[in-house]
């Protein structure tokens, strides 16, 4: 494990436990409302110096957070599957297996206890701290804890005094349970967006926050030297940068396994200059077939490359008149996909006529129950080849 890392004057979780249990049982003798059945207690979250509207709980001695909301926080990412949730940050992730009550990280594997609240998974606050080396705090006497990411200026102390006034509901109300967000990936879908970034870029994240929906960027070296900031943007606010090299004319990039792999090299040091992080997601011009061939893939992917295609093409950059047909063709694959028992991979292009089919497309498969989630480098590729690399 790592150096555990707490600021302030925040209390250590562990040491203080038996000291926090008794507090648990003097207050629930006068805060009863704030007792859960299941005598578990709900703690007001902070975020540096900022209070949030994210409630955490305190069982058994020990600080839980709901996933969701707390990775949208944070900004890490969230994927894979109910089963088996990938949070990933800048430089660490976390597998999380609730079936086993079991976290994986890198190849350490470790029991930890989650549970679900409100249709919330719970996971220990310790989680965050352990593997992403956040700092945690918190106040039983107030009922408020704090996630710090280094960034905070308050002392924990202060930040409880600043946060007072806000926290303390009057004893008769009844503590309202955070609004249940939705099931953990029901049926997640990933959205992806070739040839940028571009002028429009920023317009087209501002559609995917209106519809809560994270999506993968597969982008051109020069074009995210042109537009450095909203690839910043794009990779802070919890979407997936990959890579799709940087001439992207057939006759460069495929002319060698060594000229495909020097792309996208190339790439992933424009991509680190305007982001701060690398990737090892790729997605060759045009698709990996029938050019990508296994000399190729043996080359790049064995330099730790993950090669990403589609299974659904929107043909955006074909008919950008024709929205409609676009709209209708995308909703057509994207249930024969399903029907076939596969989660869809949508290709769509980060262009303007793109901006006027996506909002129509989020909206109606956000009421067919999907989740817009982004790749995450630790999933099973989808690519032409089967290639799984
Ligand atoms: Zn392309």
């Amino acid at each position: 494990m790592k150096k555990l890392n707490l600021q302030g004057k925040g209390k250590q979780i562990g040491k203080k436990s038996a000291a926090f249990a008794l507090t648990v049982v003097l207050l629930s003798a006068i805060l009863p409302q704030t007792i859960h059945a299941s005598g578990v207690r709900e703690f007001s979250l902070g975020y540096n110096d900022e209070l949030t509207t994210i409630k955490a709980q305190m069982s058994d001695g020990a600080l839980y957070v709901p996933l969701r909301e707390v990775s949208k926080q944070l900004h890490l990412q969230v994927s894979g599957t109910k089963d088996k949730v990938v949070l990933t940050g800048s430089k660490h992730n976390v597998v999380i297996i609730p079936s086993k009550q079991t976290a994986l990280s890198g190849k350490k594997s470790m029991p930890i206890k989650t549970y679900i609240s409100a249709g919330r998974l719970m996971i220990p606050a310790s989680l965050l701290k352990g593997t992403f080396n956040f700092g945690v705090a918190y106040d039983g006497n107030v009922s408020l804890a704090r996630i710090t990411s280094g960034k905070q200026k308050l002392s924990f102390s202060n930040f409880v005094q600043q946060s007072k006034p806000a926290l303390n509901p009057a004893p008769s109300q009844p503590v309202t349970p955070a609004k249940p967000q939705n099931p953990v990936h029901t049926k997640p879908i990933y959205l992806t967006f070739d040839d940028g970034p571009t002028a429009h870029t920023k317009e087209l994240l501002d559609i995917l926050d209106q519809y809560n929906a994270k999506a993968t960027f597969f982008m051109l070296g020069p074009n995210i030297n042109s537009y450095p900031k909203v690839v910043e943007r794009l990779v802070k606010s919890g979407n997936t940068a990959g890579l799709h090299g940087i001439t992207h004319v057939k006759s460069k990039f495929y002319a060698s396994p060594a000229s495909a792999l020097a792309e996208m090299n190339q790439d992933n040091e424009d991509l680190y200059r305007a982001s701060g992080v690398k990737t090892t997601l790729i997605r060759t011009p045009y698709g990996s077939k029938p050019y990508f061939k296994d000399n190729y893939r043996n080359q790049v992917l064995a330099d730790g490359f993950h090669l990403w295609d589609w299974n659904v093409d929107s043909e955006d950059w074909k008919y950008k008149k024709d929205h409609e047909k676009v709209i209708q063709s995308v909703l057509q694959q994207i249930a024969t996909v399903e029907k076939q028992g596969h989660v869809p991979v949508v290709l769509m292009h980060d262009q303007p006529a793109t901006l006027h089919v996506l909002p129509e497309v989020l909206k109606t498969l956000s009421k067919e129950g999907f989740t817009f989630e982004a790749i995450d480098p630790s999933m099973k590729p989808v690519n032409f080849w089967h290639d799984e690399r």
